[in-house]
C-alpha cells in the first residue's frame, strides 16, 4: 500500500489547479504590464483573481499581494514593519518559540542588526497564551507575530485574541497562515491582523506562489524592487498560471472545507486514538485545538530518521519534527518548545492527512507504524536501558 501523509510539507496539486495552470499559460501568455490587448487580457485575470482571493479572505483587492510563497510573504511582512519601527525608534519584535524558520530566521537578521527579539513561550500544549503577550507588549514594540496554525504540531494559536491586545497598544500583527488558509475559517478582518502570509501548495495549488495580505495602510516596503508590479510592492513579472490555480485551488478547499474538516478530524482522531497504545509515545500538542489532519507523535528510545526511512520502504511517506535530515543533529525547536527533552524530540512523527486519504490507509498506518517502532526498539541501546532500569522512562 502506498501512504501520502506529508500535506503539510506539500499538498498533491489539485486537478481543477492544474488545469487552470495550462489554460492560463496557454490562453493569456501576454504580459500583464504590457499595453497591447494581449498583455491587457491577461491584467484582467490577474485582477479578477486578487478579487476572488482577496473575497475569500474577507479582504480588499489592493490589500493582496501576489509573492512567492509564504517565505516572501512572511520575511515582507516583518521586514516591513521592522523598517517601519526602527524610525520610530522601536525595535522589539515580540513572536512565539514555534514559529515557521521563515519567521524566525529573519528575526534573527534583524537581531544581528540590533533588533531585541521576545520569544513567547506554548507551554506543552503548544500553545501561546494571550496572557504572556500582554505582558510583554510595551513602548519599545513594533511588531508581533504569531503563527496562525502550527506546521509541526497542527496546534491552533488565539490570533484574534493576540491581534486584539497589539491594537489597543497600536502595536502591527502580522500571523503566518500557510497552515490554516484552505484548512480551516481564515478571515482576515474577524482576525484583526495587519498582515497575513498563504501558500498555494499547502492546499493543493502550485508551489512557488502565495499571497501576503497587508492591511491599507500598514508599512509595507518591496523586497524585490525592479518594476512596478503588485503597486511596486513586489517587482517580477507575474506568474499568472499559478496565480490562476492558486486561484481555484483556494475556491475548492473552500468549498470542501465542512466537508474535510469532518472526515480529517476522523481519521486523525482514530490514528490518534490507534498510536497512543504504542506505549511510551505521547501526542505532540492540544489535543483538540489543532488542524484537522494534523498527528504528530513522539517515540521513546527511537529515532525518527530510521522510523521514516523503514516507513518509506513501507510505502508510507511522513515526516519528523527533527531537523538531522537537514544536516544539522538539533531536534526541533517546536518540540523543545513544548518541553520534549533532547531524546525524546529526535524520536517524533508527523503524519499529516488529506482528502484523498482513506480509511483503509488508517488502518495500514496503525498496523505498520507499531511494528516499525517495536522494531527499531529492538535495536536501541536507550529502549535497553530503559528496560533495564539503567535510565527513567521520560514518556
Ligand atoms: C510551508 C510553510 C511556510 C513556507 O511556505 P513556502 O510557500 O513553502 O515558502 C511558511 N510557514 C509555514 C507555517 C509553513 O508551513
Amino acid at each position: 500500500m502506498f501512504v501520502y501523509a506529508d500535506n503539510a510539507a506539500t499538498a498533491k496539486m489539485r486537478a481543477c489547479a492544474l488545469r487552470a495552470y495550462e489554460e492560463t499559460a496557454k490562453n493569456f501568455y501576454g504580459n500583464p504590464s504590457s499595453l497591447h490587448s494581449c498583455g491587457q487580457r491577461a491584467k484582467e485575470v490577474l485582477e479578477d483573481c486578487r478579487a476572488r482571493v482577496a473575497h475569500i479572505l474577507g479582504a480588499q483587492p489592493r490589500e493582496i499581494v501576489f509573492t512567492s510563497g509564504g517565505s516572501e510573504a512572511d520575511n515582507q511582512a516583518i521586514l516591513s514593519a521592522a523598517r517601519f519601527g526602527a524610525k520610530k525608534g522601536k525595535k522589539t519584535i515580540v513572536t512565539s518559540a514555534i514559529e515557521h524558520h521563515a519567521v524566525l530566521h529573519p528575526l534573527e537578521t534583524l537581531e544581528k542588526e540590533g533588533f531585541r527579539v521576545v520569544l513567547l513561550p506554548v507551554g506543552e500544549k503548544g500553545i501561546v497564551d494571550p496572557k504572556d503577550v500582554a505582558a510583554v507588549l510595551d513602548e519599545s514594540v513594533c511588531l508581533c507575530s504569531v503563527m496562525l496554525a502550527n506546521n509541526e504540531i497542527g496546534t491552533i494559536q488565539p490570533v484574534k485574541e493576540i491581534a486584539a491586545l497589539c491594537k489597543e497598544k497600536h502595536i502591527l500583527f502580522h500571523t503566518d497562515a500557510v497552515q490554516a488558509v484552505g484548512h480551516i475559517p481564515v478571515n482576515v478582518k474577524e482576525i484583526g491582523c495587519d498582515y497575513l502570509s498563504v501558500s498555494a501548495h499547502k492546499f493543493g495549488g502550485p508551489r512557488g506562489v502565495g499571497v501576503l495580505y497587508a492591511r491599507t495602510g500598514v508599512p509595507l516596503s518591496p523586497l524585490i524592487e525592479g518594476g512596478a508590479q503588485e503597486r511596486g510592492k513586489r517587482a517580477g513579472t507575474e506568474d499568472l498560471p499559478a496565480v490562476a490555480a492558486m486561484t481555484v485551488a483556494l475556491e475548492e478547499a473552500i468549498s470542501e472545507m465542512p466537508a474535510a474538516g469532518k472526515k480529517l478530524t476522523v481519521l486523525r482522531d482514530e490514528l490518534i486514538e490507534g498510536l497512543s497504545s504504542i506505549p511510551h509515545s505521547a501526542l505532540n500538542g492540544d489535543k483538540e485545538k489543532r488542524l484537522p489532519g494534523n498527528v504528530s507523535f513522539c517515540f521513546e528510545g527511537i529515532e525518527g530518521e530510521s522510523l521514516l526511512l523503514l516507513l518509506d520502504d513501507k510505502g508510507v511517506c511522513a515526516s519528523s519534527g527533527s531537523a538531522c535530515t537537514s544536516g544539522s543533529l538539533d531536534p526541533s525547536h517546536v518540540l523543545l518548545a513544548i518541553g520534549r527533552v533532547h531524546d525524546v524530540a529526535h524520536g517524533s512523527l508527523r503524519l499529516t492527512l488529506g482528502m484523498e486519504n482513506t480509511e483503509e490507509e488508517i488502518k495500514y498506518l496503525l498496523k505498520v507504524i507499531p511494528e516499525v517502532v517495536e522494531y527499531l526498539r529492538g535495536f536501541s541501546p536507550v529502549w535497553r536501558d530503559l528496560k533495564e532500569g539503567k535510565r527513567q522512562y521520560i514518556l
